[in-house]
């Protein structure tokens, strides 16, 4: 490296270049990144996790994302669709761990009755927590109107990955069907934003066809969309999945986890004050992979609270961790874990993004 990453790192501005140099950082110049990033957060948002209890209520998708194992045409899995009760039955166990957050997430279905269905399921969620529990969803591409009624009921964040910020590499990834377009993704995190939603968003790395070139750009991407919360995981191939064949001409998995974690870095340096989630698909990949992207920058986990019989068939990718599990499982492997990070968990703490509070000139910790 001509100027070493704790010169780059002194910068106010880093530039594509200077992000280049440092996604390729080494030994003790990617040391010198990481260092840069703990003390960043630290500094900006406190050594504390925050704590959301993800519930994958359906596998049920309208959608055939070339990369994703519950895409619709893979007819080698059970679909599945939680009733409202044992949805609410997780949340409940999210509230009494005091998690103090959620996150419903499944399949991407547009229609009136899904639509219905959230916007009751989420007034229901705030009756059983004493409108307590934040709420974060992730349901995919909707109208605003959608957006909007599932805010009004009580939705506060919003994770929408862009998968990839470069639309020639979106075309590689996704169908030319018509309902994989990434003008309308921009579209929908722009609606998202304007409603009033912590909006999140996020990539996966090691994608095939991907350059250090797109990452770099992703990475500018999520700061000039001034975006307050990131989810973003190395990509993990799935065999039932069009992009399996690719599999060969990918960084190998442990190139694909450092990289990742680089990338954490580089955003909590960048962008200081925003929530970043240790995503579930680092720990595919090595069994401390949450607890690495945490000393990275990351300070928000989902600790899975799907109920176990249904969590084999929310397989996105190979090697799922803690599918075999139930929720209690989790909460008392994660915590010992957790606090050998040297962080603490925020238990009973909403933890909404501090960059959303400044962004929206509240300048606390509300949202
Ligand atoms: N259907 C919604 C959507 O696509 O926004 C939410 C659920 S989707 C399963 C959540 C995320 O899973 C996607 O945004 C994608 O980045 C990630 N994902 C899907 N397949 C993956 C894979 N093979 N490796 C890593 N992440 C994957
Ligand atoms: Fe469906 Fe989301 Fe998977 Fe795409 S990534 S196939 S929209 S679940």
């Amino acid at each position: 490296m001509i100027d070493g990453a704790g010169r780059i790192l002194e910068k106010e501005v880093l530039l594509k270049e200077d992000i280049l140099k440092l996604l390729s950082a080494e030994g003790e110049e990617r040391k010198v990144l990481f260092t840069k990033a703990s003390e960043t957060k630290a500094k900006q948002v406190g050594k504390k996790v925050y704590y959301r209890g993800l519930v994958e209520f359906s596998n049920v998708c309208g959608k055939n994302c070339y990369y994703c194992g519950i895409r619709r045409d893979n007819k080698n899995l059970k679909r599945y669709n939680l009733g409202n009760k044992e949805i609410l039955d997780a949340v409940k166990f999210a509230y009494d761990n005091r998690y103090a957050s959620i996150v419903l997430q499944s399949g991407e279905i547009e229609s009136p009755g899904f639509t219905d269905r959230i916007e009751e399921l989420l007034r229901e969620i705030k009756k059983i927590s004493n409108n307590e529990l934040g709420i974060t969803i992730s349901l995919g591409e909707q109208t605003k109107d959608v957006y909007r009624r599932w805010f009004d009921a009580g939705a506060h964040r919003y994770l929408l990955r862009i998968e990839t910020s470069n639309p020639e590499l979106y075309k590689k990834i996704h169908p030319g069907d018509g309902r994989h377009d990434f003008n309308r993704r921009i579209e929908c995190l722009q609606s998202l934003k304007d409603i009033g939603y912590q909006t999140g968003t996020g990539v996966m790395i090691g994608l095939p066809f991907q350059t250090m070139n797109d990452i770099a750009d992703d990475i500018l991407f999520m700061r000039d969309f001034d975006i307050d919360m990131i989810g973003l995981g190395p990509y993990i191939e799935h065999k039932d999945t069009p992009l399996f064949q690719y599999r060969d001409k990918i960084m190998p998995p442990s190139e694909r986890f450092s990289l990742t974690l680089k990338v954490i870095a580089l955003l909590r340096i960048i962008m200081k004050d925003i929530n970043i989630a240790a995503a579930t698909a680092m720990q595919a990949i090595d069994p401390m992979g949450r607890e690495k992207a945490l000393m990275a920058g990351a300070n928000v986990i989902m600790p899975n609270i799907t109920p176990g019989k249904y969590r084999d068939s929310y397989k996105l990718y190979e090697n799922k961790p803690c599918t075999d599990e139930e929720a209690e499982d989790c909460t008392n492997c994660l915590e010992a874990r957790i606090h050998m990070t040297g962080d603490e968990i925020g238990y009973g703490e909403r933890g909404d993004s501090k960059h959303y509070a400044r962004r929206r000139g509240k300048g606390g910790t509300g949202g």
